[in-house]
């Protein structure tokens, strides 16, 4: 295998990873409370998924 002869410069390095970025996640609206989750997740706020509960969760009471 053919060793590079030489250190690639910023601007190549950087080129290269120019389309490396951050994706957006893919939020959809929960069914049952309407809040934004993201897709995929059972829900955070009431613990639904696939149209039923599938954990308790629990309501912090202040
Ligand atoms: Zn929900």
């Amino acid at each position: 295998m053919g060793a590079p002869k030489k250190k690639p410069t910023q601007m190549k390095r950087d080129q290269r990873r120019a389309h490396i970025k951050a994706s957006v996640p893919n939020l959809i609206e929960c069914p049952h409370c309407h809040e934004l989750i993201p897709s995929h997740t059972v829900c955070p706020n009431c613990g639904w998924y696939a149209g039923e509960e599938k954990i308790k969760v629990e309501k912090e009471k202040d």
